[in-house]
Formats: C-alpha cells, structure tokens, sequence
C-alpha cells in the first residue's frame, strides 16, 4: 500500500532527494559528493527527461546506472550556434583562452552561456552548445530520500527548499 505521507518508492509528484555521478567518455565529469545530493519535483523535467524517466519506482537506499544518449539529454550540437567575435568585443575580465566559459548577455537581456573553443590573433569562436551537447550520459545515481510535494511546489513545478 503506498503511504502518502511516507512514499517509499519515486513516482511522479514526489519530491526526490538524489546522490549522482555522471560519467562522460568515461572520465567522471560531475557528482554530488561536495555539494550533496540533489532534490527535485519528479515528473516536472527539473532534471534531464531520460534520466528522470528511469526512476520511477525506485526505493530510498537503491542505485542505478542509467546511460542517456544526447537525443534525451542535452541534444546534439548546433553547428550554426558558433560564434566568431573580435577579440576587441571580449569583456577584459575574460581570460582568452581556450575553455574558457562565459556568460553574455543576448539581445532580449538573457543571460547565455558560451565557451571559448578557438583564439585567433584578433578573434575567439564563442561556441553557444551546451558543453554536454551531443555527449552520452552515464549516470549513476542512489535515492536518498522521497517526500510529498507542498501544493504550491505542485503549482510551481519545482520544489522549494526547507
Ligand atoms: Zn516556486
């Protein structure tokens, strides 16, 4: 019998608490061992629509490797999304550098992330992909905890932090 007050296993509208790693070409690319694990509304695509869709029914305590390919995750890149920018437009601040991750600031006021992916003698490439952009994804991930939703996280579509 499910317990309302008590979930024991995900299902959508919970609030699940999430240790994570992600491997990425095999090397470990992010996880929650400094930050801690991550909460989220599920079935509100806060994370990642095929991660999220393959942890239904899990219990507290279980663990799971779940690998995403790009069309589930970040899409694949966009050729068209690159950028050729004169150095000259650079905000100083920046370091010029290949790598390197910036935030702009687009025609309408939006923040949008980019990274420096080539310096020429008087230009960068910003490339506007997401860094994960046409990368499989391979989860591991352990429950660490479940709640009910507040009626106003259900109204949000995400969870507020207690
Ligand atoms: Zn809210």
């Amino acid at each position: 019998m499910a317990n309302k007050e008590n979930p024991s296993a995900v299902a959508e509208n919970l609030v699940v608490t999430m240790d994570y790693k992600l491997f990425v070409d095999g090397e470990l690319y992010d996880s929650s061992e400094e930050e801690g694990p991550i909460a989220f509304l599920q079935g509100h695509q806060n994370i990642i629509p095929g991660l999220e869709k393959e942890l239904y029914g899990l219990e507290i305590g279980a663990s799971k490797k779940v690998r995403v390919e790009p069309e589930n995750g970040y899409g694949q890149p966009d050729p068209e999304a690159i950028m050729n920018l004169p150095l000259s437009e650079l905000p100083e601040e920046i370091p010029v550098e290949v790598g390197v991750e910036l935030e702009l600031t687009d025609e309408e006021g939006e923040l949008i992330g980019a990274t420096i992916t080539e310096v020429g003698e008087d230009f960068v490439l910003l490339d506007f992909n997401h860094p994960l952009a046409g990368k499989t994804l391979d989860f591991e991930v352990t429950i660490r905890g479940l709640r009910s939703a507040s009626s106003e996280e259900m109204d949000h579509g995400h969870i507020h932090s207690h």
